[in-house]
């Protein structure tokens, strides 16, 4: 019996899919050529759009690489603050978002307004806050972070006490690694926080011999299961250095993608089926394409927000320059 919600792939379409993607593969290649445009793409991203990226890595990593390079054109395969962050640290460059409406939930529980009633409340206190943020709030901000250097951000500023948004889950975990006292704002991210304890208790009990590995965006319920926690590129290194056979992961679904590839041998298995970000798949090869060959989706800010949003970037990049192991508990020089 065939139930309603099956879908049968037969050989043919598997062939016909596999055909199609290298068409559109080819036609990126080089219309990437013909604009000067090189693509940088998220862990989370779809595996067919990883193929064809020049670069793949997590916020911190792609935010170096957007600095580097000498292409004209950046296509940003992620989400919009992504974009964003790129185009501020690029200004000179045109940088592409093949879905406009590819956002983040977590940075939108912050705005501008929020952010500046809040500093009112606390004068004084420095603010600290993800990458995972808009433009005008990186603006209103004394240096940005992302999950692979929270904590040496964090310990970098002088005063005892600190904004931490807007992200609740990685500032309670910064926490448990500082002296610093951290006032949360409460934003999270939907893909990580709704990950239950129970799914990962049972996945440990389905696979014993897996070592957990999980993004500091997730509870501390979920987090104190685990034996590893990083960003997505720390993970990355983590799998490879570890003598473990199997892994839980506890990300988004994205990442197996590249863990599978570098890592033959080993066994990967998704904590949740929850951890599946539809923004993060948004992106197709074909909006890749489309892009490239229309020019349009561009994104860029204001030059008086762009210039003080870039200083909380470049103070980051400038405070996290050691710091390439992405391991969020492990500050690079402490
Ligand atoms: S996984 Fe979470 S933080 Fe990342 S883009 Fe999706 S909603 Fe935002």
């Amino acid at each position: 019996m065939v139930l309603s919600h099956q879908v049968i792939i037969d050989k043919a379409s598997v062939q016909g899919m596999m055909n199609y993607n290298n068409g559109i593969a080819e036609k990126i290649s080089r219309l990437k050529n013909e604009r000067n445009a090189v693509v940088l793409a998220h862990n989370y991203q779809r595996g067919e759009v990883q193929e064809i990226a020049d670069y793949v890595g997590d916020s911190l990593e792609l935010s170096r690489e957007a600095t580097k390079t000498h292409a004209k054109v950046i296509v940003f395969c992620g989400v919009y603050f992504m974009a964003e962050s790129a185009s501020i640290l690029n200004p000179e460059k045109t940088v592409l978002l093949p879905v406009l409406e590819a956002g983040c939930p977590l940075a939108d529980m912050l705005s501008a307004p929020q952010l500046a009633e809040w500093k009112g409340q606390y004068p004084g206190r420095p603010v600290v806050t993800y990458i995972n943020s808009s433009a005008v709030v990186k603006a209103e901000s004394d240096i940005c972070c992302t999950s692979s250097n929270a904590v040496e951000i964090v310990n970098s500023r002088e005063s005892d006490e600190i904004l931490f948004g807007p992200d609740m889950n990685l500032g309670a975990y910064v926490q448990s690694k500082t002296r610093k006292r951290l006032i949360l704002w409460r934003g999270y991210c939907a893909t990580h926080a709704w990950v239950r304890e129970e799914e990962v208790v049972k996945a440990k009990r389905e696979h014993p011999r897996a070592e957990v590995i999980a993004h500091p965006e997730c509870s501390a319920e979920v987090l104190r299961h685990a034996d590893h926690v990083c960003s997505t590129s720390g993970m990355f290194s983590t799998a490879k250095k570890s003598p473990a056979r199997e892994f839980i992961i506890v990300t988004e679904a994205g990442i197996l993608h590249r863990l599978k590839k570098e890592n033959p041998g080993k066994a990967f298995y998704l904590a949740s089926p929850r951890l599946f970000c539809p923004n993060m798949k948004l992106t197709t090869l074909a909006s890749v394409a489309r892009v490239l060959e229309t020019m349009e989706h561009k994104v860029q800010v204001d030059e008086e927000i762009r210039q003080r949003a870039a200083r909380a970037l470049e103070r980051m990049l400038q405070a996290s320059r050691g710091n390439t192991n992405g391991r969020a508990g492990e500050p690079a020089n402490g």
